[in-house]
């Protein structure tokens, strides 16, 4: 579903992803780790399109990703996003926040959107809260609510940058937990985590990135329990 091939992208002298070949498949999720700076962002953005590569090609569900216009915007909606920054508008409510990318982008009617936007909260907990402001909720909800908004339109692949990793503890779970849900129905994902649960939970294949390169892939089990090489035996140390 999400392929790419032999993709190079520099920050000036910095390399940061080099030669990146991976295919992911429909209804895979694949967990990404690896060391600060090892370029997992980067490749998560250059998937969605926030960062332009050098060369190399990207295509989703078959079509190649495209520069820009409208081409782009089209392709970019199949691509769900979370970031570590819940990124909700502050403003609006929960519920607009949801329904505002289906009115917008998809066209969609307001009571469509509505309901829609009602069930995707309801799925991920938190349709108790559809009348609130962002700022009202936890962090743990908030990220909840961004899972939903992204899910809202309908995207065929959703990728997380380390979607647990600016919140208190004791709200990690309830995020993993929506998101093992959403991998137990069948969504294709992306994960940069240094959750081990989740990825021994929920993942197909675990990528371990360094230097801008993917050093291994294997199963959660046979990564965790048998990494090659010297580098993720020191990373898998650090973090475990
Ligand atoms: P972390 O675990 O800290 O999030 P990461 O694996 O996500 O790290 P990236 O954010 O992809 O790493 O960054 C890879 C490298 O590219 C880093 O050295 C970073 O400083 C550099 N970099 C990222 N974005 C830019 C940018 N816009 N301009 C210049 N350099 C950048
Ligand atoms: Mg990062």
């Amino acid at each position: 579903l999400v392929s790419l091939k032999n993709v190079n992208k520099h920050f000036g002298d910095l390399h940061v992803l080099r030669n990146i070949n991976l295919d992911v498949a429909r209804g895979e999720v694949v967990v990404v780790i690896g060391p600060s700076g090892s370029g997992k962002s980067t490749l998560c953005r250059a998937i969605n399109r926030l960062e332009t590569i050098d060369d190399g090609e990207i295509t989703i569900d078959g079509k190649v990703l495209p520069a820009e216009g409208k081409a782009l915007a089209k392709l970019r909606a199949d691509v769900g996003m979370v970031f570590q920054s819940f990124n909700l508008f502050a403003h609006k409510s929960i519920l607009e926040n949801v329904t505002l990318g289906p009115i917008k982008v998809k066209g969609m009617k307001g009571g469509a959107a509505k309901d829609l936007a009602m069930s995707l909260l309801k799925r991920v907990g938190v349709d108790n809260q559809a009348q609130k402001l962002p700022a009202q909720l936890s962090g743990g909800q908030q990220q909840r609510v961004a899972i939903a908004r992204a899910l809202a339109m309908q995207p065929k692949v959703m990728l997380f940058d380390e979607p647990t990793s600016a919140l208190d503890p004791e709200m990690i779970n309830e995020v993993l937990d929506a998101m093992v849900a959403l991998a137990k129905e069948g969504m294709t994902m992306i994960v940069v985590t240094h959750e081990m649960g989740f990825a021994r939970r929920a993942a197909d294949r675990v990528i371990f990135m360094a230097d801008g390169q993917i050093m291994e892939q294997a199963t959660p089990e046979e990564f965790f329990t048998n990494p090659r090489s010297d580098r993720a035996k020191d990373f898998l140390g650090k973090i475990l």
